[in-house]
């Protein structure tokens, strides 16, 4: 399929982006490594008037430390998040994530910001940035604004980014000492798209008591989520494999599952169980330093 007839822009600057953007409203699309966009115009379920391509920005693709944080801009591929040092270093859960996106030509091309922004219910980000609890930055003419990630993704292909801003920067706060986070998905086989994908974050305290727990669910419902029931059943317990089977029944609590050719409600429900379990206890074994 062809895509609708469309203006294209390449601005060298965010600030340039950000004009054309506040300019054209809901008439633009922004373009980053097009892997979600292209097949959505090619299928004209996306007919924007104006193409703005934020492809060729330069210095909105990086990785780097700053003031306690990791800041990564919102072009850095999903092969460049895979390869970091940096995030293996101290925040593995986000290279391990990476890595498990789609093939080496998605990862190659596909951005971190494209894949946030658009928001699929079955991206592998959201599991691992809700678990960790990263904020995330909205540049617009106005200035910069930062949303907890816990508050970004609204339904379904839906987020809390507004007309006229641009995902810019995500910020990540590098693991605290004896914690562990791991990523666990059941990948439908030809995408590599999570039928279910769960990323757990636990840190120890003495006795290995559980003192703090971050999970996040991908593929289950319309948006990904935080699994607070799931936490709460975790945070001063010891850490056992009882504990973990016991609070990874909680996967699915409040959420109602999706259902489609791949994989029906009741699957989905079972398996957010399971593939919560699993990245339970490795990311047990890695706050002990054993994985
Ligand atoms: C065959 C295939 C397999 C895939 N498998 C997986 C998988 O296993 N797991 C997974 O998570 N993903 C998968 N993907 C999706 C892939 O990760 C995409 O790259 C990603 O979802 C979108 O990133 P992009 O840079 O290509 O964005 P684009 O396609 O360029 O843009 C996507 C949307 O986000 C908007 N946008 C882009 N950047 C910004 C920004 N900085 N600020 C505001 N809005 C922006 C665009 O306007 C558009 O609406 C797959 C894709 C393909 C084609």
């Amino acid at each position: 399929m062809i895509p609708a007839p469309f203006e294209y822009a390449a601005p060298k600057t965010l600030e340039e982006a950000l004009r054309l953007v506040e300019r054209h409203g809901d008439e633009a699309k922004i373009l980053a490594g097009g892997h979600s966009l292209l097949p959505l115009m090619k299928l004209r379920l996306a007919q924007p008037r104006y193409v703005i391509d934020i492809g060729r920005l330069r210095g909105m693709s990086y990785i780097r430390e700053e003031n306690g944080h990791i800041a990564i801009g919102a072009l850095t591929t999903h092969a460049e998040i895979e390869s970091s040092n940096l995030l293996r270093a101290k925040c593995p859960l986000l290279a391990e994530t990476a890595a498990a996106i789609g093939d080496v030509q998605v990862r190659n091309r596909g951005t971190l910001g494209g894949n946030l922004a658009h928001a699929d219910p079955a991206a592998d980000y959201p599991a691992a940035l809700l678990a960790l609890d990263v904020e995330i930055v909205a540049a617009s003419t106005a200035g910069a604004r930062t949303i907890p990630v816990n508050e970004f993704f609204l339904d379904m292909l839906t987020t809390a980014l507004r007309p006229g801003e641009i995902l810019s920067q995500v910020r990540v706060t590098p693991l605290a000492a004896h914690t562990g986070a791991a990523y666990e998905k059941l990948p439908q086989p030809a995408s590599g798209f999570a039928i279910v994908g769960v990323a757990a974050r636990l840190r120890l305290g003495k006795g290995g008591k559980i003192e703090d727990a971050g999970v996040g669910v991908t593929g289950l419902g319309p948006k990904a989520f935080r699994a607070e029931a799931v936490e709460k059943a975790l945070r001063g317990k010891k850490a056992s494999d009882k504990i973990f089977t016991d609070a990874a029944r909680y996967a699915a609590q409040g959420v109602e599952p999706l259902a489609d050719l791949h994989a029906s409600a009741d699957y989905r429900r079972e398996m957010a169980s399971v593939y919560t379990r699993r990245a339970l206890k490795r990311a047990f074994a890695r706050a002990q330093g054993k994985a």
